[in-house]
């Protein structure tokens, strides 16, 4: 039997609902906030990523799937969404159309990482991108819609965690004092840490082993050195997420798994998901547009891990509003039926039968799926040019002329 490549999922029948729920609350809530969505492929050349994500994050440095295509062009299944829009958008110059762009798009991602629960090789994301917009009013207003959606989702205990990066201006002076730090603790640290010390001492606050997280303990704070401007636009940042009603609390550790971030970035985590508790995380990469070949727009986003909010998620499955038909007799009644359920579709009824099986079986599959109301049809129904309606809740029966029969459906299901 061949089976499914490790850490990659079917996404099956019984569960589809609670997928469909959640990309139709992203696209409500988005459009509300003036988002629109946005396709690209999932296969980039791989300097995409390799430039924007950074050599020395895990992402670029061990989880990716890369590989030499037939034309000996070095390809890549794409590990996150930003590097893939941003091509987007400077490829198709949508920024000189509108100088601002408020993007949106959802679908698979690909990292090769240690399959765990929470944690996949094939997983999907939901991803926004706001570009144009420098101020911390901006920030605010794209977490206040990460927010939404977890909120719409009914993720309960959710904690949004918040920090600043600081500038290229004050961040490498404190990457100075960091340094100095680590070099310290560098017994304690794991061989990546050590090894970041030297290429980017902020990636040690990300690491996932324990030893190092004590050993960064007492390392100094970042919003300790902020600029002056860096520190205004975070606390313009804390003050409007409090005038918004939205709950946070301040991670001075928190920096994120890619390279390009500028001050903001956030984290929204959920209860009950053990280790991997991040269902959403973003903050703002100013001077990655230019970096790509783009105009200088500064640009926030974030992206939103659908697999574990789904965990999550106790959405009974819908009610089957439709019907189903129950048939009985020869070819020229199950034709008759035939056509019922052809106008039933027109005028936008859900409708299926089972065909050539027995009344029985035919109930049996009814109620199985959950149908409210069946609609029976035999010789004496079609003699008399009428529809026998059951209800299948109350297992009461009502004769109608076949031509009030869909209005008569959708009443009873209204
Ligand atoms: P983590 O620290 O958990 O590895 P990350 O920083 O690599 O997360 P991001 O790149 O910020 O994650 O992706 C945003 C969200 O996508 C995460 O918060 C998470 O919900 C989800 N996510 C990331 N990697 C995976 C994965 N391998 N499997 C399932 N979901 C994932
Ligand atoms: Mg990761």
């Amino acid at each position: 039997m061949i089976k499914s490549i490790k850490g990659m999922n079917d996404i099956l029948p019984d569960d589809v609902h609670k997928w469909h729920s959640v990309e139709d609350k992203a696209r409500y809530i988005f459009e509300l906030y003036g988002f629109s969505e946005i396709r690209t492929p999932l296969l980039e050349q791989t300097e995409l990523f390799a430039r924007t994500i950074g050599e020395d994050t895990d992402i670029v440095g061990k989880e990716m799937y890369t590989f030499v295509d037939k034309n000996d062009t070095s390809v890549t299944l794409r590990p996150e969404a930003t590097a893939s829009v941003l091509r987007a958008v400077i490829e198709h110059s949508l920024l000189n159309q509108d100088s601002i762009q408020k993007l949106y798009s959802m679908g698979p991602m690909f990292r090769y990482e240690r399959p765990q629960k929470g944690r996949y090789r094939q997983f999907h994301q939901i991803n926004v991108e706001r570009l144009g917009e420098a101020g911390p009013l901006c920030d605010a207003e794209t977490i206040a819609m990460a927010y939404d959606l977890v909120d719409a989702i009914g993720l309960k205990n959710i904690t949004l965690e918040v920090n600043s990066l600081g500038c290229q201006k004050c961040r490498p002076v404190f990457r100075k004092q960091l340094k100095e730090f680590l070099q310290e603790k560098r017994d304690m640290l794991c061989k990546d840490c050590s090894r970041r010390i030297e290429t980017n001492p902020l990636r040690v606050f990300d690491c996932k082993e324990t030893a190092c997280q004590e050993a960064i303990k007492d390392a100094p704070r970042i919003e300790d050195h902020l600029c002056g401007a860096c520190r205004r636009h975070f606390n313009d940042l804390l003050q409007t997420l409090d005038a918004l009603g939205i709950p946070f609390h301040k991670a001075p550790r928190l920096v994120r798994g890619l390279d390009y971030y500028v001050r903001t970035t956030f984290e929204i985590k959920a209860e009950g998901l053990g280790t991997q508790n991040a269902v959403a995380g973003g903050g703002r990469y100013d001077g990655l547009v230019k970096a790509l070949g783009g105009p200088d727009a500064p640009g926030v986003g974030f992206a939103f891990g659908m697999e574990r909010a789904i965990m999550l998620m106790k959405e009974a499955r819908p009610v089957n509003k439709g019907c189903f038909v129950v048939i009985q007799g020869g070819r020229e009644i199950y034709r008759s039926a035939m056509v019922l359920i052809s106008d039933m579709r027109s005028s936008g009824l859900q409708a299926q039968a089972v065909f050539e099986k027995s009344m029985k079986s035919q109930m049996k599959r009814a109620d199985k799926l959950g149908y409210l109301v069946c609609a029976i049809i035999g010789e004496t129904e079609v003699a008399k040019d009428m529809v026998t309606i059951r209800d299948m809740r109350t297992s009461s029966q009502v004769q109608v002329k076949r031509a009030l029969a869909i209005n008569k459906i959708k009443e009873m299901l209204a």
